[in-house]
C-alpha cells in the first residue's frame, strides 16, 4: 500500500503520519464474490420502487437530518421507536461515529479478531487504544473467558455477530454477561444478521442493557451496498450521542428515498435470503467434500453470506481465479491468524457452481 508523501507526513497530525491511503485493491472482474454484497437481482417490483421514490424526491432541499420516514419504517420493523435509532452513511459512518464519541485518546476499546478490521482502524483515527482478545486460531471462536475478564478495564466493545470474516456467531449468554462486565458502551455488530435466522439477533437484550448498541446495514441483504446505508439501534440517551456527532446531512434525499422503499418491501427479500442461505450450505459441503478428498482446503460453518476458507496456496489461488477466470475472492491470507484464508461471497447458483469449479481446479494444480 501507498503511503503518505514525506511533505504531508510533516503536515497531518503526528499520530497520523503513518497512515496508508486505503487500497481497495479493486479489479473489474465477470464474477464479484469479494465484498459481500448481494449479487441476486432485486426482488420483483422494488426497483421500480426505488426509481419512483427517486423520481419524486426533490433535490434542491437539505436531507431531513434523522431520516425519520425511515426511522418509522425500521421501528416498525424491529418492534422498537423512532427514538431508539439513528441513521448513518452506511454502517461505517457509525462505527467512526461510535468511535470517535465513545472512544479517544485513553480509552481503549476491546477487539475480537480476527473481526472486521475497521474497528481497529477507526479506533486509530481517534487515538484509541485496542485491546486485542484473539479468537481461537483453530476454530475462531471467541474467548469468551478471557473477553470477560478483559471487559472491566475497557471502556467500549465491539462484537462481531456474524462475524466478518470468520462467519460463526456470538452466543446470546456471552454478549448478555459482556454488557454486564464492560462499563461503557458494547456495541453488536449484525451487518450479516439477516442471513443469521431469527434467534440470533441481540435485539432482545436492549431492554436489559442501556450500554448495548446493534449495528445494521443495508449493504449486505438488501443489495444495497452503493447507496450507503445502514443504521445503529440503541437506547434513546444513546441515539442522541449518534445524533449529536454525526455530520448531519450524510444521508442524502436520494438515499433516504431508496432506502425507505427497499425497507418497506423488506418481506420480498426472503427468498432471496432463503436462498443465498442455501447457497451458503451447498458451497460449504462442496469445499468440505475436496478436504475429504485429500485436497488441502479447510472451511468453517458460516451464518453469514460468505464462507471463509483455508489452502496453502491462498494467494496464488486468488491470483489465479482474477486472471484466468476473472472470478474475485478476498485474499485474508496476509492478516494476522488468517494465514492461508480467502473470504468468498456466496453469489448465484451459477456463480457459485463457476467459482467451485475454478477453486477446485486451481488447488489441484498447485499442490
Ligand atoms: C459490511 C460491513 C459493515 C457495514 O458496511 P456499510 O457498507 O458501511 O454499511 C459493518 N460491519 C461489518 C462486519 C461489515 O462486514
Amino acid at each position: 500500500m501507498a503511503e503518505l508523501s514525506d511533505r504531508m507526513k510533516a503536515l497531518v497530525q503526528p499520530y497520523l503520519a503513518g497512515i496508508e491511503p486505503y487500497d481497495p485493491n479493486f479489479a473489474p472482474t465477470r464474477i464479484n464474490l469479494s465484498a459481500n454484497e448481494n449479487t441476486y437481482p432485486l426482488p420483483p417490483g422494488v426497483r421500480e420502487a426505488v426509481d419512483a421514490a427517486l423520481a419524486a424526491t426533490p433535490l434542491n432541499r437539505y436531507p431531513d437530518p434523522m431520516s425519520n420516514d425511515l426511522r418509522d419504517e425500521l421501528a416498525a420493523w424491529h418492534g422498537v421507536a423512532r427514538e431508539n435509532i439513528c441513521v448513518g452513511n452506511g454502517g461505517d459512518e457509525l462505527l467512526y461515529n461510535f468511535l470517535m464519541a465513545f472512544g479517544g485518546r485513553g480509552r481503549t476499546l476491546l477487539n475480537c479478531p480476527p473481526c472486521f478490521s475497521e474497528y481497529a482502524f477507526f479506533a486509530s483515527l481517534v487515538e484509541t487504544e485496542v485491546r486485542d482478545v484473539w479468537r481461537d486460531p483453530a476454530t475462531f471462536e471467541l474467548d469468551e473467558a478471557a473477553v470477560l475478564a478483559a471487559a472491566p478495564s475497557c471502556d467500549l466493545a465491539i462484537v462481531t455477530s456474524p462475524n466478518n470474516p470468520t462467519g460463526d456467531l456470538a452466543p446470546l449468554a456471552f454478549i448478555d454477561a459482556l454488557c454486564d462486565a464492560c462499563p461503557g458502551m458494547v456495541m453488536v455488530d449484525e451487518a450479516y444478521g439477516e442471513f443469521a435466522g431469527e434467534g440470533a439477533t441481540a435485539l432482545g437484550l436492549l431492554k436489559k442493557h442501556p450500554n448495548l448498541v446493534i449495528l445494521h446495514t443495508l449493504s449486505k441483504a438488501f443489495g444495497d451496498a452503493g447507496i450507503r446505508c445502514g443504521y445503529v439501534i440503541a437506547a434513546p440517551d444513546v441515539i442522541d450521542v449518534f445524533a449529536a456527532v454525526r455530520q448531519i446531512y450524510s444521508v442524502n434525499v436520494l438515499t433516504q428515498a431508496a432506502a425507505l422503499a427497499c425497507v418497506r418491501a423488506r418481506d420480498a427479500y426472503a427468498p432471496t435470503v432463503a436462498q443465498i442461505v442455501e447457497e451458503r450450505g451447498r458451497v460449504q459441503r462442496e469445499l468440505a467434500a475436496l478436504g475429504a478428498q485429500g485436497l488441502p482446503v479447510e472451511t468453517w460453518p458460516s451464518s453469514g453470506n460468505f464462507v471463509l476458507v483455508r489452502t496453502p496456496a491462498a494467494s496464488h489461488v486468488r491470483e489465479r481465479l482474477r486472471d484466468e477466470y476473472s472470478i474475485l475472492v478476498r485474499d485474508f491470507s496476509y492478516a494476522p491468524g488468517l494465514s492461508g484464508c480467502l473470504r468468498i461471497t456466496v453469489g448465484t447458483p451459477q456463480e457459485n457452481d463457476e467459482t467451485l469449479a475454478a477453486f477446485a481446479a486451481l488447488v489441484k494444480e498447485e499442490m
